[in-house]
């Protein structure tokens, strides 16, 4: 993929201009592969190679579209068996660095970035800062390298925040100090794998007090999803963490397991933790954590099994720290129902966009009676963030970049109510008990569940 400082721009005019033939193309397409494509979820892209050219930000995105029929509709077979997929329309690691250089020009120096950190194979992990509140928003993307609609939406934002100048975008900057983590996991993106690209051996050269201790839990050496983690292993860098934000690696705590804590063991771990830490001694507090994920391709509505869900939230990573003695020191910080405000903030927005475009509707709970404080989501939320989880549909290898236009308009919808909602001081007024009527999530209808590995290490989880 070819490197423009101007990222997926065309003029408006054009792009209407060609969205009628691609749409026919994409029908005809559909329609011809139909008796011999096993898996809808593999025809061509049906989002309007017009459309998905557009920024996130931009509210056309919000108009329905002759397409979005497929991408809704549950009656054609799913899968979730891994495949190769193209992804180059999404931004790589090094389009990322021209991309945010980009954004600091043109936003004039109002959003600054910098490196935070290198990852495990030595590529930069980059943060960009905006806005002067005292209240401070982490956003973080990709810390599973195949879910990738979060960086795009993130790049949008902090383009958008940085050179606007309506009365939104000057609130959200006089009130907020959004730090984002565009790609938190640059060697499992390049992988476009959810792993990161670390060996047991590197863990233990540099922490030789393990040596001889059991390999971690989350460590993948052998094949998994379509990823040969054989020939490059690699660690779940989301559970790589842990509330202690001191804690320092100790050989009695491996291999450990989902619902114990993890040990910033990974470069991209440790870079996030110590973010966290230096805002949490400049600020106080972060008071919101948000981590952009994906989820199986084929869940569906609990009320509708003919609707695909759009997207998971959740506010509830781990178990309440009062109900658990090993948790008992986080239960004062611990606010469960600031979580809960938050992600009511995220369906509120996406519910009022359903109004013309229906598919932003589709928004589920993501499963609640987890306990995973190796996740950062957990860690944090232990320590007092309000905590939100983005559970966006299909991973890439089972959707590819297919949705990538409609999919990066939903995370973006649904960051800008929460940050909105945060600016104003609307979310202190919003009521916890709106969270648990969002619906659960439905089953997922998929032909084949084992590339969801969420979805396994919590049934793992649940059967334990
Ligand atoms: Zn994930």
């Amino acid at each position: 993929m070819s490197i423009t400082p101007a990222r997926r721009t065309p003029p408006a005019r054009r792009a209407r201009r060609v969205l009628a033939p691609v749409l026919g193309l994409a029908s005809l397409a559909l329609v011809a592969g139909a008796s011999t494509a096993p898996t809808a979820v593999a025809a061509p892209d049906g989002d309007g190679a017009a459309l998905k050219d557009l920024p996130a930000y931009s509210p056309r995105l919000d108009e329905r579209q002759p397409s979005d029929r497929r991408f809704t509709t549950a009656r054609e077979s799913c899968s979730d068996a891994p495949r190769e997929l193209p992804v180059n329309e999404f931004t790589d690691h090094r389009e990322l660095g021209v991309e945010l250089d980009r954004i600091e020009r043109v936003s004039e120096g109002r959003v600054d970035v910098e490196e935070i950190g290198r990852s495990n194979r030595g590529r930069e992990i980059w943060s960009a800062r905006v806005g002067t509140g005292d209240t401070v928003v982490m956003l973080v993307s990709e810390i599973h390298g195949n879910e990738k609609v979060g960086t795009e939406a993130v790049l949008d934002l902090l383009e958008w925040v940085g050179t606007r100048e309506t009365a939104k975008a000057k609130r959200w900057r006089d009130e907020l100090t959004i730090v984002a983590v565009p790609k938190m996991n640059p060697d499992g993106a390049e992988l476009d794998r959810r792993g990161n690209d670390q060996t047991w051996s590197e863990v233990t050269a540099r922490f030789p007090q393990l040596r001889g201790s059991e390999e971690a839990w989350n460590y993948y050496d052998t094949p998994r999803t379509g990823d040969d983690y054989a020939a490059a292993p690699g660690f779940d860098t989301n559970r790589d963490f842990n509330p202690d934000l001191d804690y320092f690696p100790r050989a009695e705590d491996f291999p450990g397991s989902s619902e114990e804590t993890g040990w910033y063991i990974t470069p991209e771990a440790r870079t996030v933790r110590d973010l966290y830490r230096g805002l949490t001694a400049e600020f106080g507090e972060v008071d919101t954590y948000v981590d952009l994920h994906h989820q199986g391709a084929c869940y569906v509505m609990p009320d509708d099994p003919d609707e695909f869900v759009t997207m998971s939230i959740s506010g509830q990573f781990v178990a309440d720290p009062a109900t658990k003695p090993e948790y008992a020191e986080y239960a004062a910080d611990y606010d469960l129902d600031y979580s809960k405000r938050l992600n009511v903030a995220v369906n509120r927005s996406l519910q009022a966009a359903a109004a013309d475009r229906p598919l932003f509707g589709n928004i589920t709970l993501y499963p609640q009676d987890i306990d995973l404080p190796g996740t950062a989501l957990g860690s944090f939320a232990l320590n007092g963030s309000g905590a939100v989880l983005f559970e966006i549909r299909g991973q890439t290898q089972t959707l590819g970049q297919r949705y990538r236009a409609v999919l990066t308009r939903a995370a973006y919808l649904g960051l800008d109510g929460m940050l909105s909602s945060i600016a104003s001081g609307q979310v202190d007024r919003l009521d916890p008990a709106e969270y648990d009527a969002i619906p659960p999530r439905g089953p997922s209808i998929g032909s084949a569940r084992a590339a969801d590995e969420d979805a396994r290490v919590l049934r793992q989880q649940q059967r334990d």
